[in-house]
């Protein structure tokens, strides 16, 4: 058979390649997005929500750089709220409940009208290799696609078992054939691969339940939306609701936990600790009589409710004493029954900063096969990926995101620098600069990175560049504009005086029509700015430890005084700075000093 030749190969349509395969395609590169079954692109395989605690700030991450995620959400949203609204700006994160379908089916009919895209509907049984660079993919059915840059995205894919109390069968997520040929064709090409579980909960028909019993929890009536020029103005969501299990409900978990995979040693791998399942939740925390259970609807046009809170591979009879227990679900009837899967990932501190993998040149890795878990966690990388896998092919400087400038940067730094020995996902306490990396100034951080790259269109760049005039006139005006002695930029700090107040009474700044996107960043900034010039200070003494680069050829071994631990440590991630190498789990500040020394003995 004819190779066909493509300049870019995306294995997986999920959220990490459609954003890799998006990338690439809209830089110029000739690509194919190569997936199972096009009808289930972009399927979110657990719950309908993107966005939420530090995903929210990486959806809008990925906006600013100019990837797609955002637009397909406000597009399929069906209910917003903007989480921790009272407490700090470092804290706040948007989060969308969409419609399941609509949002399989506008991201599908985005890639199908994307000049340079070629998908096709295959399953991809190996990577093709010259010498250790990529050289493009064999499918199963025979089909060889060649390409200098791969980008593999497979999910919960790679050899995936799902099990539901004692059955188990082979499959990437529900109804869906798993891919096990690859993961060993990645083996011989010397990857080691570990192995990660996760799980879902049952789904209910929203006509069987007694909403009378039920909280109900509202949309937010003026949402923050997730891309930077979807329209403000008000939003007609629908409500999710609010119940919890019961101390019998535990009693009848405990009764059956010899049935539950987790605890007989059917399922092997480790699960996500920040997300257990309800049967994890009542073994850890016996103490607890309940737990939240947040009933959430799939979409406008389905009765399909997902019950989240009760995640479960208890087998089917436990599932239904479970959801009928839970007030206000007693004559719930299940739709779709929990369960969990179990598949390979590629321990990510094989990767490289840039998602490149460090044994294959021009192999690129990105989502759940990295270990993490999440629609955005993946999405972000995928850009990224993308992004660089197009870099490469031009011989130009790969990107990589600092963790003083992104939630994508900490993600991809905390990957590859710690690995994953449990599906990670992103939280605003893994950010040690988060009052910096706020969903609200995404664009201002990285949109001059889409740009520089070329995602990031003439009209976006015009919008960012005016917003960035608005915010520097409003900070003049509050500089030397004085009231009582004091100028407005002082009493703005006041805790007790809002811009919206100031506007009032000062002609000068009302004058200046600032447009609430660019007045929130003054506002912010202003009153921040003790905490912002700290951890700008902090960023720079950083700076200059992780700026101090590592030569690539170093060999651990000759540097005298380095504890063995940290030698074999450092051998396997093979940091790429100082400061990288201080991050890594178990290098501790004299192992750094160590290094420092003996690199500057090299100078
Ligand atoms: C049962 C279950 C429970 C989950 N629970 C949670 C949760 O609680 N919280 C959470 O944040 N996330 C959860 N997730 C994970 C979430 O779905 C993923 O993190 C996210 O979808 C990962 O995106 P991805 O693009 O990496 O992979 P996926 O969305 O899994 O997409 C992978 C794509 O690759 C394709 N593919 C795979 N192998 C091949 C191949 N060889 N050839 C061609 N195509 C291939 C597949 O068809 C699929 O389209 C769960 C997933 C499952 C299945």
């Amino acid at each position: 058979m004819q190779d066909e030749t493509f300049d870019i190969v995306v294995v997986g349509g999920g959220h990490a390649g459609c954003e890799a395969a998006l990338a690439a395609a809209r830089l110029g590169a000739r690509t194919a997005l190569v997936t199972i079954r096009f009808d289930r692109v972009a399927e979110m395989s657990c719950n309908p929500a993107i966005g939420g605690q530090a995903k929210g700030q990486i959806v809008r991450e990925i906006d600013a750089l100019g990837g797609e995620m955002a637009r397909v959400a406000d597009s399929s949203a069906i209910q917003y709220r903007l989480l921790n609204r009272s407490k700090g700006p470092a804290v706040q994160s948007p989060r969308a409940q969409c419609d399941r379908r609509a949002y399989a089916q506008a991201m599908q009919a985005v890639l199908r009208r994307q000049p340079n895209l070629h998908v096709l509907e295959e399953t991809v049984a190996d990577i093709l290799a010259r010498g250790d660079e990529v050289a493009g993919v064999v499918c199963e059915s025979g089909r060889r696609l060649s390409a200098r840059a791969v980008v593999l995205t497979a999910g919960t894919f790679l050899r995936g078992v799902l099990h539901c109390g004692p059955k188990t069968w082979p499959g990437g997520r529900i109804d869906e054939a798993p891919a096990d040929r690859l993961s060993q064709g990645l083996e011989r090409l010397g990857l080691a691969l570990g192995r990660l579980k996760t799980g879902t909960p049952p789904r209910v028909d929203g006509r069987t339940l007694d909403y009378m019993r039920l909280e109900e929890q509202p949309s937010d009536p003026e949402p923050v939306r997730f891309a930077f020029d979807a329209p403000d103005g008000p939003f007609d969501g629908l409500p999710c609701w609010l119940t919890r299990t019961t101390p019998p409900i535990h009693e009848a978990i405990r009764a059956n936990l010899d049935r539950a995979p987790i605890y007989t040693g059917q399922i092997q791998s480790t699960g996500p600790r920040y997300c257990p399942s309800i049967e994890a939740k009542v073994v850890r925390f016996p103490d607890r009589g309940h737990h939240q259970v947040f009933l959430e609807p799939e979409g406008r046009g389905t009765h399909v409710v997902y019950c989240n809170g009760i995640a479960t591979s208890l087998p089917e009879d436990v599932q239904d004493v479970l959801v009928r227990g839970i007030p206000g679900m007693e004559r719930a009837t299940i739709v779709r029954y929990g369960y969990a899967v179990e598949y390979d990932f590629v321990p990510p501190t094989q990767t490289q900063a840039t998602l490149e993998s460090k044994r294959v040149g021009g192999l690129f890795l990105a989502g759940q096969i990295n270990g993490t878990s999440g629609y955005e966690e993946a999405a972000g990388q995928g850009l990224l990926a993308g992004i660089n896998a197009v870099q490469r092919l031009l011989g130009r400087e790969p990107v990589v995101l600092g963790r003083d400038q992104a939630y994508i940067g900490v993600l991809i730094d905390d990957l590859v620098t710690k690995g994953a020995e449990e599906p990670y996902r992103m939280f605003t306490s893994l950010a040690e600069y988060r009052l910096l990396l706020r969903h609200d100034n995404a664009d201002r951080r990285l949109a001059p990175v889409g740009r520089r790259v070329g995602l990031v269109s003439d009209t976006v760049w015009r919008r960012v560049e005016e917003k960035e005039r608005q915010i520097g006139e409003a900070r003049r005006v509050l500089q030397t504009v004085r009231r009582g002695g004091r100028t407005l930029e002082a009493i703005l700090r006041r805790p007790d005086v809002a811009w919206t107040d100031l506007v009032r009474d000062v002609p000068d700044l009302a004058d200046l029509a600032i447009a609430p996107e660019a007045a929130r960043q003054v506002e912010i900034e202003t009153k921040y700015a003790g905490y912002l010039a700290r951890q700008e200070a902090q960023i720079e003494r950083t700076r200059r430890m992780e700026n101090r680069p590592i030569p690539a050829d170093i060999d651990y071994g000759q540097v005298p005084h380095l504890r063995n631990e940290a030698r074999e440590k450092l051998a396997r991630v093979r940091p790429r700075s100082l400061g990288q190498a201080g991050r890594i789990a178990g290098i501790g500040p004299a192992d750094q000093a160590v290094l420092m020394i003996y690199l500057g003995s090299r100078a």
